[in-house]
């Protein structure tokens, strides 16, 4: 999609296309000499010396170096036109005129001189200039058939100069028609494009809004509305990218924690006082967490953890971590000195086999856990001929 300008790389932008058509116009000014040089060489000029060509090298270079200068330091920027358009297409039909008054053997095809000129300007200037110009290309003709008839009487063929006037008079009407046609079309098609950039803006708006929500979306689907922590389906579709990006030589921990006795807080304090447990569990644990390792609620009062890059002893370590620290939560907002604590089952995941098969695993240490007395984690191993190895209250025991 295409990206808006800011306004000061436009204006840099603008001040390019602006030497451009300087260079545009020198080069005119370039080839025209050129002609003149040759023409000059060919001895096909009576009455024009070199010195004459010389001088109007000179103010040639002098013109288009003025300009230059002005662009260059950015003086045109001061006016209400910085294009300068109607000041050089002046300068450029004076120059003409001298040019054209120097040579009468071949005025009738250095008319076209100021048509060209009229064209350099048809999408800057306002019709108000365009009639300025136009005007101003017919006076200087007309001064130079004036000096011709006033100088060299006898040489010129007056009645030729008139029509020569006259056609480009009708020239100068035709462009200057012309040229409103093209401005107005060209008006149109900036208004066409702002509009286009306007609603190319807002559909961009638009569709970052709605990444925006989607993402949103995505992540209130895949959270438990409850704790904030991922929910069960989102926690599998996790922990399976996070699996299927490991090799047989990153080993990762899976936890399954059970909230003890959890029942009966909800039978004597009420779910109100139930929810809050579950959502400090989630809180104490989380700040036992690194931020690679995935928390889940598998269900109820159980939860699920995925630790990537974790042996059987930062596991286990993990996982009690968490156990005591829950352990030690005061509730006393629910009742004083209410205390609660979790059993928790740990084991490896071993590569190759589905995270199905881990938590089962997982589950399994956790029914020993519970079955063994509550509040204590027991691992069992991933290893396909290691026993079963326990970390059992307080003090991790193995087995
Ligand atoms: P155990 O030590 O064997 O795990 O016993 P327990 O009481 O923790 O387990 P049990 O499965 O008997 O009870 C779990 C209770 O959790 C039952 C259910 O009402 C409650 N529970 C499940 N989800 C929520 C919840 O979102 N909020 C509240 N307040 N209670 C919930
Ligand atoms: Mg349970
Ligand atoms: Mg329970």
């Amino acid at each position: 999609m295409k990206t808006i300008q800011c306004p000061a790389t436009r204006e840099h932008h603008e001040q390019y296309l602006r030497m451009k058509r300087l260079g545009i116009s020198a080069l005119s000014h370039g080839m025209l000499l050129l002609i003149l040089a040759l023409t000059l060489s060919l001895d096909l000029l009576t009455g024009f010396s070199w010195l004459g060509f010389v001088l109007l090298t000179f103010s040639a270079m002098v013109t288009q170096g003025a300009f230059w200068l002005l662009y260059h330091f950015r003086i045109n920027l001061r006016f209400k036109d910085p294009s300068l358009t109607l000041i050089q297409m002046a300068i450029a039909i004076i120059w003409f005129s001298i040019l054209i008054s120097q040579l009468p053997e071949i005025r009738g095809s250095l008319v076209l001189l100021y048509i060209m000129v009229m064209l350099f300007g048809i999408f800057q200037s306002s019709m108000f200039e365009f009639a300025f110009i136009g005007l101003l290309s017919l006076v200087c003709f007309g001064g130079v058939i004036a000096s011709d008839f006033h100088f060299r009487p006898d040489e010129i063929n007056l009645k030729l100069s008139l029509v020569q006037w006259l056609i480009l008079a009708s020239a100068q009407t035709w462009v200057a028609l012309f040229g409103s046609y093209v401005r107005r079309l060209s008006g149109r098609l900036k208004k066409q494009r702002s509009v286009l950039r306007q609603s190319n803006y807002k559909m961009q708006r638009a569709n970052e809004e709605l990444e925006q929500a989607m993402e949103q979306l995505d992540e209130i689907a895949g959270t438990d509305e409850l704790t904030g922590v991922l929910n069960r389906r989102r926690f599998f579709e996790e922990s399976r990218l996070r699996l299927a990006g490991t090799d047989e030589y990153q080993a990762s921990a899976l936890c399954m924690i059970d909230l003890d006795h959890f029942k009966k807080v909800n039978d004597r304090f009420g779910h109100q006082a139930g929810d809050l447990v579950l959502e400090r569990f989630c809180q104490i644990t989380r700040e036992c967490l690194r931020g690679s390792d995935l928390f889940g609620r598998y269900g109820g009062e159980e939860f699920i953890l995925l630790l990537p890059q974790t042996n059987q002893e930062s596991g286990v370590q993990i996982a009690e971590r968490i156990r005591l620290a829950f352990e030690q939560y005061p509730f006393d907002s629910i009742e004083p000195g209410l205390k609660l604590s979790a059993s928790i089952g740990a084991t490896l995941h071993r590569w190759g086999e589905t995270l199905e098969e881990t938590l089962k695993r997982a589950d399994k240490a956790l029914y020993q856990a519970k079955s063994s007395g509550r509040n204590q984690t027991v691992y069992i191993s991933g290893a396909r001929n290691t026993n079963q190895a326990f970390a059992g209250k307080g003090n991790a025991a193995r087995e």
